[in-house]
């Protein structure tokens, strides 16, 4: 039997299956995908604190600049800590990382169900040989904005945004993102540039639209797509666990998954070294790390949605305090930019954090 049995080798699941090896756990790690990272459909922009935890090796470009367009107006953002990163690479290196560590690694191979028992969980994978039963103390599902281990937990799905994207061959330098609602009514557009090619996508409904209005003229290489879960879930129930994108751990505000699906998995690592139960001491640890964060970018979100028609008091807000926000801006900790804009602008600030605080 093994200790666990994790589900995708994506970000989330490669690294876990890598620290709970390194404890000396028996770890076998399934992906329905033939090969690691591909498809991929992400466009791998991080903050230096991702690349601190992967490594420099992985960074293709870093772009010099962020400008911000609004319905009211555009600014531009100093981009220090930016970088791309090949995200297939990711993939692979995480991956190689867990085999070399201990774990059994089985691609093309599907988890269909699986049955919480008494002090174990039997599960049904299915592969190109047939069908397999397969037991274990513990699974988790790092199986993504769909993940199957999240439905068989019976645990709520997050929302799910989808999210396309077309690469061509322009290259810029300069990260863009389009807050005009009017266009993506549920998200944003961007386009970001890996120094070979530039990235451009769009989430949430009229996505499609978007993207082909903003790559028109360009030549389209590749056409991906994914889906971007917005809102966390519960962490896990029994000896069921989740990280990363299957318990809708990427930033609401951003979309961004990256930096969650590491540090929700560090965090579960953690859990299992602790006494008593594993799910209380993920939640605990989880809440500690990035957790919190994610919350509160959660609430953050809700509060745009709800602002959105004054969307045009915004825009100058955040312009006159551009170059605090040059000094406090950080794509994984959203929520400082917020509250140093909301405390530029003493008048607002009570109206604006109690709205934040009701909900
Ligand atoms: C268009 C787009 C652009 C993005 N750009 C960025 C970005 O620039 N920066 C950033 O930080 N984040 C970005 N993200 C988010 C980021 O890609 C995710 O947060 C990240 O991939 C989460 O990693 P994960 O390991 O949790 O899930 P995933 O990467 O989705 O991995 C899940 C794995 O589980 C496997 N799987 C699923 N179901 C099963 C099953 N039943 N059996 C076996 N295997 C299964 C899948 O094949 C997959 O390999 C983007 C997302 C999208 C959609």
């Amino acid at each position: 039997m093994y200790d666990v049995l994790v589900i995708g080798a994506g970000p989330a699941g490669s690294n876990i299956s890598y620290l709970l090896s390194r404890k000396g756990l028996k770890v076998r790690l399934v992906d329905l995908k033939k090969e690691v990272g591909i498809p991929n459909h992400c466009s791998g922009l991080v903050d230096q604190r991702v690349v601190n935890i992967v490594g420099e090796d992985l960074v293709i470009n870093r772009p010099d600049s962020a400008e911000i367009s609004t319905p009211a107006g555009s600014f531009s953002l100093k981009s220090e800590r930016m970088s791309v990163i090949d995200r297939v690479s990711l993939d692979k290196k995480l991956a190689e990382m867990a085999v070399s560590a201990g774990s059994d690694l089985s691609l093309g191979t599907m988890l269909i169900d699986f049955q919480q028992k008494e002090g174990f969980v039997a599960a049904k994978l299915k592969s190109k040989g047939g069908f397999e039963q397969i037991e274990a103390r513990f699974i988790i599902g790092a199986d993504g904005p769909t993940s199957t281990v999240r439905r068989n937990l019976r645990i709520k799905a997050p929302k799910l945004l989808t999210s396309i994207q077309y690469d061509v061959s322009k290259k810029s330098n300069r990260v863009k993102i389009n807050l005009d609602r009017r266009e993506t009514p549920d998200f944003f557009s961007w386009e970001i540039p890996t120094g070979r090619e530039d990235e451009i996508g769009s989430s949430g409904s009229g996505s499609e639209e978007a993207v082909k209005r903003m790559s028109s003229g360009e030549t389209i290489l590749r056409k991906r797509g994914g889906l971007i879960p917005i809102g966390p879930t519960d962490l896990g129930n029994g000896s069921g666990f989740l990280i990363g994108d299957s318990a809708g751990l990427s930033k609401a505000t951003t979309g961004g998954g990256l930096y969650a699906a590491l540090k929700s998995g560090e965090a579960l690592s953690k859990a299992f070294e602790s006494e008593g139960s594993i799910l209380r001491s993920y939640e605990k640890f989880w809440q500690k790390s990035f957790g919190s964060e994610i919350n509160r970018d959660y609430r953050i979100r809700k509060l745009m949605d709800r602002f959105e028609k004054h969307y045009r008091l915004w825009v100058p807000l955040a312009k006159s305090s551009l170059s605090g926000i040059n000094k406090v801006g950080d794509v994984d900790y959203p929520s400082r930019t917020f509250l140093y804009i909301l405390g530029s602008f003493p008048l607002t600030f009570p109206l604006v954090l109690a709205e934040f605080i009701s909900q």
